[in-house]
């Protein structure tokens, strides 16, 4: 299995670990405000093979107690559920971002105790999911499948949405909340514009519309927070 880029260190993208994170290669959605869009659509190239990046953590036991694994859609790659199963085998924990629309994965992951994270994206409301995410259809009926195998499972996870103004508006929300109603975790993300995201012209919802957002789908999961924007109230 090839590695498509390999961040050495990173306090950010896995909760209470000092983690590397780990990039794979494609995606089967193509959403216009992606920001790893190279990646997704697989032409990005690999900066290094599994052998390599086990010989690299090998020298970070000690610094390093986790591994975040990210895309592109992990799910997508051959050799991902061997792949996590040797990081856990040398004594690393393991974060696994999705889309959700791959639950066998998920589900082979959870049940073989090769994750101890998920962080799963909620795109939008199920009526503008296919919109979001660049699609013409998109049959649902997986990422359903995947956000009650976390709710209903004990693997730590959370749901999290990037918020982009083009996309989203605050009726989006009550229906996202009825879809992940009760959830423990779930975080809006504002989303930043960079050189790097296909779609140009799209912006950041401001703090205060963010805010609004929040309100609206606290009714549903109490727990919901904003990352990386303060709270207005
Ligand atoms: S699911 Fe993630 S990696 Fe795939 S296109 Fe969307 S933002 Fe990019």
């Amino acid at each position: 299995m090839n590695l498509y880029g390999l961040q050495k260190m990173t306090l950010l993208d896995f909760p209470e670990h000092v983690a590397c994170t780990v990039f794979l290669s494609g995606c089967d959605l193509r959403c216009p405000y992606c920001h790893n869009f190279e990646l997704a659509c697989g032409k990005a190239e690999a900066v290094m093979d599994e052998e390599e990046f086990f010989a690299f953590l090998k020298k970070r036991k000690g610094l390093l107690d986790g591994v975040a694994i990210t895309g592109g859609e992990p799910c997508l790659t051959k050799g991902l559920l061997p792949f996590m199963e040797r990081v856990k085998a040398g004594g690393f924990a393991v974060k696994l971002d999705s889309n959700g629309l791959h639950p066998q994965v998920l589900k082979e992951a959870v049940k073989n105790h090769l994750v101890d994270y998920i962080a799963m994206d909620i795109k939008n409301a199920p009526s503008k999911y296919a919109m979001t995410t660049g699609k013409d259809l998109l049959d649902l009926r997986p990422l359903k499948e995947s956000v009650d195998l976390l709710m209903e499972g004990s693997t730590p996870y959370e749901f999290r949405t990037t918020v982009v103004r083009e996309f989203h508006e605050a009726e989006d929300f009550h229906e996202i909340g009825a879809l992940i109603k009760g959830a423990k975790a779930y975080f809006l993300q504002q989303f930043t514009d960079r050189d790097s995201v296909p779609f140009a012209g799209l912006s950041s919802p401001t703090a205060e519309e963010m805010g609004e957002y929040l309100a609206v789908v606290r009714e549903y999961v109490p727990s919901a927070k904003l990352r990386g924007v303060e709270e207005t109230a």
